[in-house]
């Protein structure tokens, strides 16, 4: 059974975000002590988070988000913060989506811990506890803010995997639905479908206990609302929208995902397509499995006008196949959760089918 945690403290509301110096100037005891900011690149210009660095001996570094997270990318970040200063910062913060957020967390463990953030992916290997850190979500939908994980690529193995443990966690969170505000049209519904998928397969699945189950029918709720509504992005549901997303990684800390996730892995190893947008991709021929969402899923897409593209396997190699089919039933844990003994289902050629209908 799983002795779960979750976030110490969250700050909640419009202005939210007006608090987060405060909670970074409370972590500061002694003169040298410093904060951290890693930023999503996209406020680089902007001038919505300026109010928040005001400290001289503050950092402030920016993330790119054109690639999501390797095992490289974050293990030469924390070797750059630790030649910044012989002492830790006090406080990390990291404000952005969900690769912002896994990479706050992931050098947040590595300060802390030796070795490699390859030594960690799986399940309870972080032994030291992280840095202090605050998330601030600027997209809502992966969960990031809430869950256990942080997810990394590792290149070099083929893996799409997280550390898991409860050290990555976030220690404060600041919910502030308008740094949500800004983000495209097309990304919203991405990412905030992440929390409907996430729900969905939870729901579907056989590892899941009656609390997991309460937080993902709330954010599946949530969901409908916003994305049956003709503004997804209106005011309110950004608010409902980040609220599903918080309850939906919650959930997710406590169940498993099924198969749209393992596919969707699939996709990104192979074809580099980022998480949400290859989630999506995947729940939209998961008819056979998840009948009643798929059907609810392409009517979220009709009503909100996204297009998806399609026949995006069509050229790929026999190897490119089968680099498709090991990096998606690597999944064991979600995928017997959604179908027992699935390798009796997802045989070579059935998992070809499913990817040649994308
Ligand atoms: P993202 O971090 O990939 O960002 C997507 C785009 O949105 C970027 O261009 C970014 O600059 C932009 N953006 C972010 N906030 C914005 C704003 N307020 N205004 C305008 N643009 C904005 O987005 P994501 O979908 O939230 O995160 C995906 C990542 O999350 C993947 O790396 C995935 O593996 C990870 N993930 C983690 C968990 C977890 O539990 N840790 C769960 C699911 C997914
Ligand atoms: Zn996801």
């Amino acid at each position: 059974m799983n002795n779960s945690k979750n976030v110490l403290r969250y700050i909640y509301g419009e202005g939210a975000i007006n608090s987060l110096n405060g909670l970074v100037n409370e972590r500061k005891n002694q003169k040298d002590d410093y904060a951290i900011y890693l930023v999503d690149d996209f406020f680089k210009d902007k001038s919505v988070l300026e109010e928040v660095f005001d400290s001289q001996n503050d950092i402030k570094l920016f993330i790119p988000t054109e690639h999501e997270p390797t095992t490289d990318y974050v293990d030469n970040m924390a070797t750059e913060i630790k030649g910044y200063n012989e002492k830790l910062p006090c406080v990390l913060v990291g404000i952005g989506g969900g690769i912002t957020l896994d990479v706050t967390k992931a050098v947040a463990n590595l300060l802390t811990n030796p070795g490699k953030s390859e030594d960690y992916q799986g399940w309870d290997l972080v032994k030291n506890s992280a840095v202090y850190k605050i998330g601030v979500p600027t997209l809502s939908g992966t969960g990031a803010e809430a869950s256990r994980t942080c997810v990394l690529t590792n290149t070099s193995r083929g893996l799409k995997l997280g550390m898991n443990s409860e050290f990555s966690i976030f220690d404060q969170l600041v919910l502030d639905p308008t740094l949500t505000k800004t983000v495209p049209h097309d990304q919203y519904f991405y990412t905030g479908m992440d929390t409907y998928i996430h729900c969905i397969e939870s729901l579907n699945g056989t590892f899941r206990h009656a609390l997991a189950d309460a937080h993902s029918r709330q954010a599946l709720e949530l969901c409908k609302e916003v994305f049956q509504s003709n503004n997804m992005q209106s005011d309110s549901n950004r608010a409902k929208l980040m609220t599903a997303s918080y309850f939906g990684g919650v959930a997710i800390a406590n169940s498993l995902v099924g198969i749209v996730h393992p596919f969707s892995a699939g996709l990104s190893i192979v074809l580099g397509l980022h998480h949400c947008f290859a989630n999506c991709i995947v729940m939209n021929v998961m008819g056979e499995f998840y009948p009643a969402e798929a059907e609810e899923f392409k009517k979220m897409l009709e009503i909100n006008n996204i297009k998806l593209p399609t026949g995006i396997c069509n050229s790929l190699s026999e190897d490119e196949f089968e680099l498709l089919y090991s990096s998606t039933v690597i999944h064991e844990r979600p995928l017997a959760n959604a179908l027992g003994d699935f390798r009796r289902v997802l045989t070579r050629k059935k998992v070809r089918e499913i990817f040649q209908k994308m």
